[in-house]
């Protein structure tokens, strides 16, 4: 079965039209090709574009980010400060035993993979 492209005019086997389930033959009315060349000439002609708008973008916000990057972590730091302090020994401590435990979970885990690997070579 054949479908004339729309875009190229040709006709073409309906292999070679994409599926669209808005359409009444279910089919594209573009041919793949022309459907590719289309996407990437949108592409090609706005990527300088879409390039360019995203550095204006950070730009323009540079200085607002940075800012508030600034002030987050500064509010951040006081208000973590004390407790910062006080934990930083327990913390030591459950890193250490969550260390232990990682490594546990890792190893048997490694060994699993191990064992599947083996088994499918
Ligand atoms: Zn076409």
């Amino acid at each position: 079965m054949e479908k004339r492209c729309s875009k190229c005019k040709k006709l073409k086997n309906i292999n070679e039209f994409h599926k669209d389930n808005t359409k009444k033959d279910g089919l594209s009315c573009h041919c793949a090709y022309c459907a590719n060349k289309r996407s990437r000439d949108y592409y090609y002609k706005n990527k300088n574009k879409i390039k360019h708008s995203h550095k204006l973008y950070k730009e323009k916000n540079k200085d607002e980010y940075k800012e508030m990057h600034r002030i987050a972590d500064r509010k951040w730091y006081y208000k973590n400060r004390d407790k910062k302090i006080s934990s930083t020994k327990e913390l030591k401590e459950k890193n250490k035993k969550q260390q232990k435990e990682y490594r546990k979970i890792y190893s048997a885990k490694f060994r699993k993979y191990q064992k599947i690997n083996l088994e499918v070579m």
